[in-house]
């Protein structure tokens, strides 16, 4: 639906977007990732025709839009900082997006009302816009950009100024009114958990490139690098040798935990990665296993339903983090306990060292 081809855009001499391409499909849950600074911002109001892009196209159904002013564009905006009236109430905030369009007062009325409905604000039309909490704000904000009917709504970290609870609470919300509404959301975040949990699709966007586009579970699961690794989720990260490769899978040499076979050795630099829930502690009474190695916990941290441990492993020279779920028969461990600590081959992923990143432009 929503095309960027190999979009680049510059501040002055400074190179924002780098050769960004992207599709986007229709009804799609897609969220740009990055940390700040990364871009995220400049390839939404690119898209929104908020902002243009030096080169590189974009398209709508395979039509060009950069010509396209952006109230012509079948897009909307929702901001962070709740862009609505204060001395106005609900309605007439919401009224305010519909100002443009030929309407009776009763339809107006009408779509105000199924609108306030969509994002759990019915009867609230007629309060004022500052006697109403943050999250119920950001509802109007969002009922607002909605009422119009985008195709495509375009929400830069709409969340992030909402304590934890109250964001968890919106992100479900936002994720089940998408579905509903069944247009098309492309959100800009840089909270990674936010991401994961809402996305059909992710954009992770490293200095103004895509460093990789993919599900959530792909990206958590195969990341392409050890930024991505790094940035979605936590990574052990070990130096490896590759032995040579054979059917398809490279034998790899893991510093202190020995010999993998792995598929993805593409790429002349590679490391291997461990996510911390695929080592564990490895009960008295389980029978010795071919990979497993004895260690020392050097610090742990009870989460309720999981705990994270630090532990020094016999042979690699940095501490690995590795996360229990705490069921009932698991002791949880204390720093200073020397443990057993068990892997498969399957705990461990080849990705691409980065490269050493290309110097910023002089400004
Ligand atoms: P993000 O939303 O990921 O935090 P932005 O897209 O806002 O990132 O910004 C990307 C980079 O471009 C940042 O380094 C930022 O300082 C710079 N930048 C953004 N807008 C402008 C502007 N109008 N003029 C100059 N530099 C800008
Ligand atoms: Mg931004």
């Amino acid at each position: 639906m929503i095309e960027l081809r190999n979009i680049d855009k510059y501040y002055g001499s400074y190179h924002a977007l780098r050769n960004v391409n992207l599709k986007i499909n229709e009804g799609e849950f897609f969220s740009l990732l990055g940390p700040s600074g990364s871009g995220k911002t400049t390839l939404l109001r690119i898209i929104g025709g908020l902002e243009y892009a030096d080169s590189g196209e974009l398209l709508l159904d395979d039509q060009p839009l950069t010509d396209v002013p952006p109230e012509k564009r079948p897009t909307n905006m929702v901001f962070q900082s709740y862009a609505i009236f204060p001395h106005m109430s609900v309605e007439q905030n919401m009224a305010y997006g519909l100002l443009k369009q030929r309407l009776s007062k009763a339809e107006k009325a009408a779509i105000v009302s199924e609108t306030l409905d969509k994002v759990g604000l019915s009867g609230l039309g007629k309060r004022g816009a500052s006697e109403l909490s943050g999250g119920q704000r950001q509802r109007v904000a969002l009922a607002r950009a909605l009422i119009l009917k985008p195709r495509i709504l375009l929400l830069d970290e709409p969340l992030s100024a909402l304590d934890k609870n109250l964001r968890e609470e919106m992100q479900s919300e936002l994720r089940s009114l998408q579905r509903d509404v069944g247009i098309t959301f492309i959100l800009v975040t840089h909270d990674q958990e936010e991401a994961l949990s809402m996305s059909d699709r992710v954009a992770i966007l490293l200095e103004g490139r895509v460093a990789q586009l993919g599900t959530p579970e792909e990206m958590y699961r195969r990341p392409v690098s050890r930024r991505v690794a790094e940035f979605f989720g936590t990574m052990n990260i070990l130096s490896c040798r590759v032995l040579g490769t054979e059917g398809g899978l490279a034998q790899v040499e893991v510093a202190g935990l020995g010999r993998f076979k792995l598929p993805n050795a593409n790429g002349t630099t590679v490391c291997a990665g461990i996510r911390p829930e695929q080592l564990s502690i490895l009960e008295d009474d389980t029978p010795t296993q071919s990979r497993e190695a004895a260690g020392e916990i050097t610090g742990a941290s009870f989460r309720g339903g999981l705990t994270h441990y630090e532990l020094k492993l016999n042979g690699i020279d940095r501490l690995l983090k590795l996360s229990m779920r705490n069921t009932t028969d698991r002791r949880i461990r204390q720093t200073g306990e020397t443990v057993r600590v068990g892997w498969t081959n399957e705990s461990a992923y080849l990705m691409q060292e980065d490269q050493p990143f290309i110097p910023k432009e002089k400004t």
